[in-house]
């Protein structure tokens, strides 16, 4: 399995950073979780294909974490898809969801694959699907709206996302963590309904968590600045997410 950050940005995007969403490959076919800009040209810089996104999770319908849904089912089209694609979101946004492909006349298209968007109901941890070695689970995460995390296990090791978050208790209480990629909007600065660097150094338990990676980032945040006050042996296990950084599983 492999993690790819597609993005790393917070929502106001960045100058060289686009928003963030993730791509877990597996060989029981690939998930984006949540889907920002360009994701039909980043697949391309990547050497990967549409047709190897078997699903897509949206964490929460915030904007940024939405928006290049009708970029990428536009590349399906052309690529001639003709696999079905999931798409999993909050039951209370299905029927919002379903009208929006409605507006973007998907109907209209003469698309030759199947979408199916299947929800779970965000205040409680699910599992939303296991193959082979792999299951995704979702739990809730605290933004204000809803919106869950990812956690996913694969041969033994487990991958959380915290997805846009105040810290989070569920996070904080799993057993072990390999690896956490966890937004941090600001350094320091408070802001509501999102971590900062200082909260998720302090709040979690680095014992329990091999590497930690940071995403939905702020231009000109003091970020180094203070991962160099933050004791080693949390410090040295934290970095600053890089655009399409890969990351083996
Ligand atoms: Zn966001
Ligand atoms: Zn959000």
């Amino acid at each position: 399995m492999e993690l790819i950050l597609m993005g790393t940005a917070c929502a106001s995007s960045g100058r060289d950073r686009d928003n963030t969403y993730l791509l877990v490959r597996d060989t029981s076919g690939s998930t984006l979780i949540d889907i920002g800009g360009n994701p039909l040209g980043k697949l391309k810089t990547l050497g990967l294909s549409t047709h190897e996104v078997k699903r897509v999770v949206f964490t929460h319908v915030h904007i940024d974490h939405i928006y290049g849904l009708p970029s990428l089912l536009w590349g399906m089209w052309i690529d001639g898809r003709e696999d079905p694609l999931e798409i999993y979101c909050d039951e209370s946004e299905k029927e919002w969801l379903q009208n929006w492909l409605e507006l973007m006349k998907l109907t209209k298209w003469p698309i030759a694959f199947e979408i199916s968007v299947q929800s779970f109901q965000w205040e409680k941890p699910a599992l939303l699907w296991k193959e082979g070695e792999t299951a995704l689970s979702v739990f809730p995460s605290r933004h204000g709206v809803a919106a869950v995390g990812i956690q996913v296990e694969c041969g033994g090791t487990v991958f959380v996302y915290s997805t846009d978050t105040m810290p989070n208790p569920l996070i904080r209480d799993m057993d072990r963590i390999d690896l956490l990629v966890h937004e941090s909007t600001t350094a320091e600065r408070s802001l509501a309904m999102h971590s900062t660097l200082r909260d998720i150094a302090g709040y979690y338990d680095w014992s329990k968590i091999g590497r930690g990676i940071l995403v939905h980032l702020t231009d000109d945040e003091p970020y180094e600045d203070l991962l160099k006050e933050i004791p080693e042996p949390v410090s040295s296990k934290i970095s600053l997410g890089r655009e399409l950084e890969r990351i083996p599983l």
